[in-house]
């Protein structure tokens, strides 16, 4: 089979920096080899920069990408609730869009994300009807408006479906939340289903469950999702206290305690936040999947997820650019440690891999990549033989580069490098971004600038 080659100054190959190797690439997108390059190979220069694994961003809401700057003040006559501000311009936003505008904002998301060198997007999606909570004529409407946003920036996507019952343990319903409902759980598993036939013929696009938080799905629906056994379930778990206390009023036992109670807490199981856990659920959640969404919950005042106890627990971390208040998934990974460090009062608190300058580097950006690749059940993130192709570049001549030691030189990329440093991506071997530019860029911005003036109006 035909190859073609990458030459980069430096790259991450099975996990360890090396230098002066190329990347050969099989005509199906995958990684074939590292090495030198025969004399007639088709080889691309990429002079002055490394070349890595594509980072994986295992949680997503698109559409709160019009969120961005309209939700940094308190709403007049509630200076007390400072999560109403965000919640009731997420409502807006999610009332307000028809499913062109679904695509648009999706767009923009996505291809922002492909810029900062993600390749994979776990999109957890939760709009799915009419504004009046009818299904569309055709009921996955809006899901494939997401995926095909996706699909024409280039990631590669696991739409996690969400399954939505209540706005809350004995709340009345929330009417601006009927476009997340279904009416049962076997609705919700069958749409589940109906999407991974829909999307079979794209091997880039895969779906699992979200049951969307023990706040909005009762126990009749958790235990339909384990009886179903999807191949990957999402949820929202312990992201803040009021979820806790409602949990314990409810069900008198603790999200995670509850979770594990009805066998969901398996590998195929990934937790989005769990940043309110009691020490005794932290082994809980070993064989799972813990999604981190730092910037965000910086953001919204959520809390520090306890990364340290869970990686020693055995659990997978991960991370997820969430309320996209900043798509950054280098800035994600340095405030996983860094919040850590503020709390602790420390340095260095998550574990190395191995000695010397880049250890807690590559402990961080196998979160990023490998982490992100097991949580949506994907064999993405790392680089090694026969495995797909979807890499990020970072420019070492960026000027937050000059000067990185040796070394030392993915602590420098992970910990300093702004995600204007990222200046290329591929998928499945297909180039998405080039140089910087993604040859969408216009458009996509022009047309979510009408899309936030027609919404916000
Ligand atoms: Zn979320």
């Amino acid at each position: 089979m035909a190859s073609r080659w990458l030459q980069p100054e430096a790259l991450v190959w099975g996990g360890r920096l090396q230098r002066g190797v190329a990347l050969a690439i099989a005509a199906d997108g995958t990684c074939e080899s590292a090495g030198q390059p025969p004399p007639d190979a088709t080889v691309e220069r990429l002079a002055g920069k490394l070349l890595l694994p594509g980072l994986v961003n295992a949680h997503s809401h698109a559409f709160q990408r019009l969120l961005r700057g309209r939700t940094q003040a308190p709403a007049p006559g509630r200076p007390q609730d400072d999560f109403w501000t965000w919640r009731e311009t997420m409502y807006r936003a999610a009332a307000a869009l028809d499913p062109e505008g679904v695509a648009v904002a999706s767009r923009q998301c996505f291809l922002e994300m492909a810029l900062a060198g993600i390749t994979t997007v776990g999109e957890f999606h939760y709009l799915h009807h009419t504004p009046d909570g009818r299904p569309y004529d055709d009921p996955l409407e809006l899901a494939l408006r997401v995926v095909s946003a996706a699909r024409d920036v280039g990631l590669r996507i696991h739409l996690l479906r969400v399954g939505y019952a209540r706005s809350g343990f004995g709340a009345a319903p929330e009417p601006r939340q009927r476009r997340f409902y279904d009416p049962d759980p076997d609705t919700f598993l069958a749409s589940v289903s109906a999407l991974e036939q829909r999307f079979r013929p794209d091997p880039l696009v895969t779906v699992g469950a979200a049951p969307h938080s023990v706040r909005a799905v009762p126990r009749p629906w958790l235990e339909a999702v384990a009886r179903a056994r999807p191949g990957t379930v999402h949820m929202h778990v312990a992201e803040q206290p009021r979820e806790v206390e409602s949990c314990l009023a409810e069900h008198g036992r603790r999200p995670v305690e509850l979770l594990d109670e009805l066998g969901l807490l398996d590998a195929r199981f990934t937790a989005v936040h769990a940043v309110h856990l009691a020490p005794h659920e932290i082994p809980l959640l070993g064989r799972s999947s813990i999604c981190a969404c730092p910037l965000t919950e910086r953001d919204l005042g959520d809390g520090i997820l306890p990364a340290d106890g869970l990686a020693t627990a055995g659990a997978t971390l991960c991370i997820g650019t969430d309320g996209q208040s900043e798509i950054d998934p280098l800035g994600e990974l340095r405030a996983l440690e860094g919040h850590l460090r503020l709390q602790r009062g420390r340095r260095l608190v998550l574990p190395p891999t191995g000695e010397g300058l880049d250890g807690l580097a590559r402990t961080l950006l196998e979160v990023g990549t490998r982490g992100g690749g097991r949580s949506l059940g994907l064999d993405v993130g790392r680089l090694a033989p026969g495995r797909p192709a979807d890499l990020c570049a970072v420019d070492l001549t960026h000027s937050a580069l000059a000067g990185a030691p040796e070394d030392g030189l993915l602590a420098a990329v992970v910990f300093s490098a702004p995600a204007a440093a990222v200046t290329d991506t591929w998928v499945q071997g297909q180039r998405v971004v080039q140089d910087g530019h993604h040859p969408h860029a216009e458009a996509a911005a022009r047309d979510f600038r009408a899309l936030c003036r027609r919404t916000f109006a």
